[in-house]
């Protein structure tokens, strides 16, 4: 297996594929930035959402990469129906 190396975040939707720079900090939530799995059960989805701050009631949920700008918002995928 080859390690691939993101220049850029690439967001599939309900989930990012990280670059380098943002995989390395939320593995090692420098800068209390971290990746947070949320999960609704009723959609049987999951998303990531990248989350930056100490405490709960102070998070706010990053819609841009900080290091290389993309969109990193991130939605559940609603069931497909058509
Ligand atoms: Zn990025």
């Amino acid at each position: 297996m080859t390690e691939i190396e993101k220049a850029k975040c690439e967001n599939t939707g309900n989930w990012i594929n990280m670059c380098e720079a943002l995989s390395e900090v939320t593995s090692n939530s420098y800068g209390d930035i971290t990746a947070q799995i949320k999960s609704r059960r009723d959609m049987d989805s999951r998303r990531i959402s990248i989350v930056a701050g100490k405490s709960r009631g102070n998070r706010v949920e990053l819609n841009y990469c900080p290091f290389c700008g993309a969109d990193i918002a991130t939605e559940h995928k609603e069931p497909a129906n058509d």
